[in-house]
């Protein structure tokens, strides 16, 4: 039995210890930092890898390498030195080069405060969950947190709108962890588009209920479905899911989705874009007129705005969308000026900053040539794409996220919903299809109260 399919008792010891344990002051929300405060260092010296304090957002620590040294040009200061046209994706939408660009994202966007008007007392939680809370080093609520969680104990439809690494995954469980504590026979569907999304939503609810008696299980494809059917005939107050799984757990009569309180679509928009608008839809229109719906996406499309219209009652709407980055990510170019991509990819590498690097390709031949070329070059790499099974994707996953290797390869499919924290880097060794994609690559790092880079290879 894998551990994603068995039931879990949230109070059972697990990894997401070890994820959390670096919690402390640096996982807090501080929204003076959103103002382009103080806190704008990077925090990659935890690995001991990095080369001190000082690699705060400046172009010119990348400068040296122009000017024919054999090492990568780059861009200053947010301009586009050559007027290069950019890339094009597989699907052919031409990226202006400046859109990867901006390497002062605090000043440029001049990032308004969100104010926060409750604490995590405020919301009136159980002392357990209060404790938990206190326990994971959260000092107060992000913005969304703040403003969804009071209509969300009201029972009100809502949609959560805000930018990747903002919260979100405690903005809905928290008050749905509360309701479990009040009144016990509740079930919760928590459907996501990528099984690395599922086990990451169900550490985080273990990582709050340690001490609290809540179970839950993980329903995703790639793993077998027999364990996945035996935990579903026990009672489970979270089930999460993927959607392709969630359909045949429905078909097979083992998921009863009319008997499920509450449904949360998580990473909304990672959904239609990977294609699953129509089990949306069937999972939507096979439960309950009496659900409780919570609906979570970094943008509104009109294929959204439709399914809204049609599934939520009434839904408070909580945007707090600022810009479509994080203003803790700075991004910038490299320029291949002809070179070999793999051996520019190698020098950058040894930057001691660059001490947890996420990188991009586009096809999952590509990744794991260009792992196989890095290991071969004493880079520590490990890569993920669809074609490796749940369990390779986990190991992978699991040995980055605890730094035993320095750089992890993923097609977009296998990073969607990743939250790694403290990715120094993300670098884009092949550009994006889409813009869309590029946002979400780079959103992998500079997450919560973090703040990371993101280069993009340019020709
Ligand atoms: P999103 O779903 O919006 O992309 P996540 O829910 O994955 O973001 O949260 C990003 C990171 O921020 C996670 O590591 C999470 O534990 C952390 N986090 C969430 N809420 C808080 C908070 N109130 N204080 C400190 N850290 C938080
Ligand atoms: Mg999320």
């Amino acid at each position: 039995m894998t551990q994603t399919s068995s039931r879990t008792r949230s109070n059972s010891k697990n990894n997401s210890s070890k994820r959390n344990s670096r919690g402390g002051s640096g996982s807090s929300f501080k929204s003076s930092r959103r103002s382009g405060g103080s806190g704008s260092s990077f925090k990659s010296s935890k690995s001991g890898r990095s080369g001190g304090s000082g690699s705060s957002f400046k172009s010119s620590k990348f400068g040296r390498r122009s000017g024919g040294s054999g090492r990568p040009s780059r861009s200053r200061n947010g301009r586009n030195p050559s007027g290069n046209r950019g890339g094009r994706g597989r699907s052919g939408e031409r990226i202006p080069i400046d859109k990867f660009i901006n390497t002062n994202p605090k000043a440029a966007q001049g990032a308004p405060v969100i104010e926060v008007t409750h604490t995590f007392s405020d919301f009136g939680f159980e002392l357990d969950l209060v404790q938990a809370i206190d326990g994971r080093g959260f000092v107060k609520p992000s913005p969304i947190q703040d403003q969804i969680i009071p209509h969300i104990l009201k029972g009100r439809d809502v949609i959560g709108l805000a930018n990747t690494g903002t919260g979100k995954t405690a903005a809905f469980l928290l008050p749905l962890i509360n309701r479990v504590i009040e009144k016990k026979a509740q079930t919760t569907l928590i459907m996501v588009p990528t099984r690395e999304l599922a086990d990451q939503i169900n550490d985080e609810l273990k990582s709050f209920t340690r001490r609290i008696k809540i179970f839950s299980t993980v329903c995703v494809g790639g793993t077998p479905i027999r364990p996945q059917i035996r935990s579903l005939r026990q009672h489970n107050h979270f089930i999460i899911g993927t959607p392709g799984r969630i359909i045949d757990l429905v078909k097979q009569k083992v998921l009863i989705l009319n008997k499920i309180n509450t449904i949360v679509l998580d990473e909304a928009d990672r959904m239609l874009d990977m294609g699953f608008i129509n089990d949306m839809r069937y999972v939507m229109s096979h439960m309950s007129e009496s659900r409780h719906t919570l609906f979570f996406s970094a943008t509104m499309s009109n294929d959204i705005k439709a399914l809204v219209n049609d599934f939520l009652r009434d839904p408070a709407i909580v945007s707090v969308v600022q810009t479509r980055i994080s203003t803790n990510i700075a991004q910038d170019v490299v320029r291949i000026a002809g070179r070999d991509k793999v051996d520019v990819l190698k020098d950058l590498l040894k930057e001691p900053e660059l001490c947890k690097v996420l990188v991009f390709g586009r096809t999952k031949h590509g990744v794991d040539k260009l792992c196989q070329k890095l290991n071969k070059g004493g880079v520590n790499a490990e890569s993920i794409h669809g074609n490796k099974s749940h369990f390779q994707r986990k190991r992978s996953l699991d040995r980055f996220k605890s730094d035993r290797v320095q750089v992890l390869i993923a097609t977009d499919v296998a990073a969607r919903g990743i939250d790694i924290s403290e990715i120094s880097h993300v670098i884009n060794f092949d550009i994006p299809d889409t813009y869309n994609d590029y946002i979400h690559r780079i959103g992998r790092t500079g997450r919560g109260a973090h703040e990371g880079k993101a280069l993009t290879f340019v020709g």
